[in-house]
């Protein structure tokens, strides 16, 4: 059985990285079998799909990141891009998107971005890469106004009963590498309660290492130490875990 992993979400067009494609070749090798790469604005999404199509395992989505939309104008010619950009067989999903009420972003903009880009996820038919920090309310009440609407709630932070119901509407859960801190706070629960046909694993990277390289710069050579954790929490094989989040992340994307 394979141990190899599918990091459902990265972004290896940070200019913290300096020489992705190396870095990718070896760990394609070594550590996963998938790795989505996500945009977070109409530029990084257009280098995310660019540097997807340098490796059969590696795929990349489109949309504006809430932090992002208050750099735009023109909200309607930024979404035209995103949705060319959907057309291409390498693009998965439409992400990342959502809310975040950690930064002073304005709200309204936010939401309208957020509404535009569901709406457009239902028009496509693409699943979608949620991002919700410290918004969980509002995020989980407009996903629920948009019925077709499928796809993961990355980096998930919310509480147990949360992820059983973003579960039956048919969203999966992919847990980050602070689910390896100490003070993970409620993950571990969350964990106990989705469906393990539902759960994935990421990276976020260059952010959120996991323990034991807390602090250093992520990759997705470290997504292990999070599927540890998370088949340590099942209590079942690491293996067989892997080989689970393999095709739940395949399944999620269409792949
Ligand atoms: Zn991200």
């Amino acid at each position: 059985m394979s141990s190899l992993l599918f990091d459902t979400h990265a972004h290896y067009t940070d200019s913290k990285f300096e020489d992705p494609v190396s870095l990718l070749k070896q760990l394609f090798e070594t550590d996963v079998c998938g790795v989505m790469c996500c945009g977070w604005d109409v530029n990084s999404s257009k280098d995310s799909l660019n540097l997807a199509k340098q490796f059969p395992g590696m795929f990349s989505s489109a949309g504006i990141h809430p932090e992002n939309c208050t750099d735009l104008e023109d909200m309607n010619a930024a979404l035209d891009e995103v949705k060319k950009l959907c057309s291409d067989d390498k693009v998965k999903a439409l992400g990342e998107i959502g809310l975040d009420y950690y930064w002073d972003i304005p709200k309204k903009k936010q939401l309208e971005y957020f509404d535009a880009q569901l709406c457009l996820a239902e028009e496509l038919d693409i699943p979608v890469i949620i991002h919700d920090r410290d918004a969980h309310g509002d995020v989980f009440d407009l996903i629920r106004s948009h019925k077709k609407v499928r796809g993961v709630m990355h980096g998930y932070s919310g509480s147990a009963e949360s992820a059983r119901q973003y579960a039956n509407m048919g969203f999966y859960i992919s847990f980050p590498g602070t689910i390896t801190f100490k003070n993970a706070a409620r993950l571990p629960e969350v964990v106990g309660v989705v469906p393990l046909d539902r759960i994935v694993v990421e990276t976020d990277c260059p952010y959120l290492t996991p323990v034991p390289y807390r602090g250093q710069m992520n990759h997705s050579g470290y997504i292990k130490y999070t599927a540890g954790k998370v088949a340590e929490l099942l209590k079942i094989d690491y293996n067989e875990f892997c080989s689970i989040e393999v095709v739940n992340a395949k399944k999620l994307f269409n792949i």
